[in-house]
């Protein structure tokens, strides 16, 4: 066994972390162990979760229905390829999700992480376009301000400042943008309000494929909220242009907003929905795509006759056994109540931090809550002070948010809006 400060060193010196240089990392925290809404260091330091691993730990850490089910299933086989062979776990998740999502969907393609969803709806898309002889219907429609993951054609559809397009330019695929939607959820829809996307989608609706966005909640592009009836408008346009619609709920589904999913507040039906994140309740990477019978057949019938991907560790089995459970204890349990109480209290307990100097906005939407602030934060010791105050908070930006677990009890949450106030007022007030 390493000791504590052991496997700080070695992982400073060989482990890249998400977003890190290798020459001058940032210090990471050695975690023993995760229980419930509590993250257990290795120095024996016990930190209230408020991330939930970046949306996925929906249910808390460790919990005994979803350690049963890995439990069981290793105990039958964690993998087996899945060409030429299924399991019962893949079927179960998939008939679970196509009872929860929108209507419509009705296929379902398993892979192994979110930005892989995205890349698999992309080439979904595309095939479908090649399929109907409309190969010049080959580029993307987006919003500024998304997010979509890490791999090429997720990351040409990101935010074009805030993303990696000055990066890999020339590279990238060239998609187009329309403004980034009014960040506001109650905003009263206004026509104007989508003219730039309206006006894109009729010079080039010969060439776009699609239309993605994340509906509803902008997640790790800003933390922005918008108006369903804006997701409605996009809808409406995406079918009056024969372009799809991929609703990209890696970071909205699963109740997180309110609604199982986001696109339930504008009664919107995608073409192709992608799913990740609170998929296995955040125990292992599973992400999916689904799409509805028309994309599926006609991409069957076009050339070569199949949809061109396959992961080498699709549907695994382990993962797919711990999401069927995931779900299962998601839609049988109060997630609606929890989820209704901590969007309560999130706006109860942050609102004292608008009279902050150092804040602009404060904004709550479902089990999230946000606090953006006038100036960049200094991540590093703005992570040391929330380890002080005994809480799991990851700022980025201007932003320090949080998105718990929906178990969290309410005096475990006012723990973290106070640290949340605490640690923001010893920020350094704008001049
Ligand atoms: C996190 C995220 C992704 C990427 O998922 P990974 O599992 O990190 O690849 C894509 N889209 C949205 C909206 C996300 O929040």
């Amino acid at each position: 066994m390493k000791s504590v400060r052991d496997l700080s060193a070695f992982d400073r010196k060989h482990i890249w972390h998400p977003y890190t240089s290798m020459i001058d990392p940032l210090p990471v925290y050695p975690v023993r162990a995760a229980r419930g809404v509590r993250i257990i260091l290795e120095d024996g330091r016990e930190l209230i979760d408020g991330m939930a691993s970046w949306w996925a730990v929906i249910h808390g850490y460790n919990h005994p229905v979803l350690n049963a089910a890995a439990q069981a299933q290793l105990e039958k086989t964690a993998h087996v390829m899945f060409g030429g062979l299924t399991h019962g776990p893949a079927v179960e998740l998939a008939e679970l999700l196509l009872a929860t999502v929108p209507a419509g969907l009705d296929q379902v393609f398993f892979c192994d992480s979110g930005s892989v969803a995205v890349e698999v709806a992309v080439k979904m898309a595309l095939q479908f376009q090649q399929a109907r002889n409309l190969p010049q219907k080959h580029k993307l429609l987006t919003v500024r301000g998304g997010y979509h993951g890490d791999t090429f054609a997720a990351m040409s559809v990101c935010d074009p400042l805030g993303g990696m397009h000055a990066l890999f330019q020339g590279i990238l695929p060239a998609q187009y943008f329309a403004p980034a939607p009014p960040a506001s959820y109650r905003r009263p829809f206004q026509e104007e309000d989508i003219t730039e996307f309206r006006q894109i989608l009729a010079d080039h609706h010969a060439e776009i494929a699609a239309v993605i966005l994340e509906p509803i909640v902008q997640g790790a592009g800003g933390m922005r909220f918008y108006a369903p009836a804006f997701l409605k408008r996009v809808a409406e346009l995406a079918r009056e242009y024969d372009v799809l619609l991929i609703l990209d709920e890696i970071a909205t589904g699963f109740g997180r907003t309110g609604s199982l999913f986001a696109c339930e507040q504008a009664r919107v039906n995608p073409d192709i929905l992608c799913l990740g994140k609170a998929l296995t309740g955040g125990y292992l990477s599973l992400a999916a795509t689904l799409t509805t019978s028309t994309v599926s057949k006609t991409i069957s019938r076009g050339r070569p006759g199949l949809f061109m991907h396959g992961p080498t560790f699709m549907a695994n089995p382990l993962a797919c056994a711990v999401a069927a459970a995931s779900l299962e204890l998601l839609i049988t349990g109060p997630w609606q109540e929890q989820v209704a109480g901590i969007e309560k209290q999130l706006s109860e307990e942050l609102a004292p931090c608008r009279a902050l100097p150092q804040v602009a906005e404060v904004r709550v939407l479902g089990a999230i809550g946000v606090v953006e602030l006038h100036q960049q934060v200094n991540m590093a010791e703005m992570q040391q002070r929330f380890v002080q105050a005994g809480v799991w908070v990851r700022p980025f930006g201007k932003l320090v948010y949080v998105m718990p677990p929906y178990i969290i009890d309410g005096k475990d949450l006012t723990v973290l809006t106070r640290a949340m106030h605490n640690v923001i007022s010893q920020e350094k007030i704008p001049e």
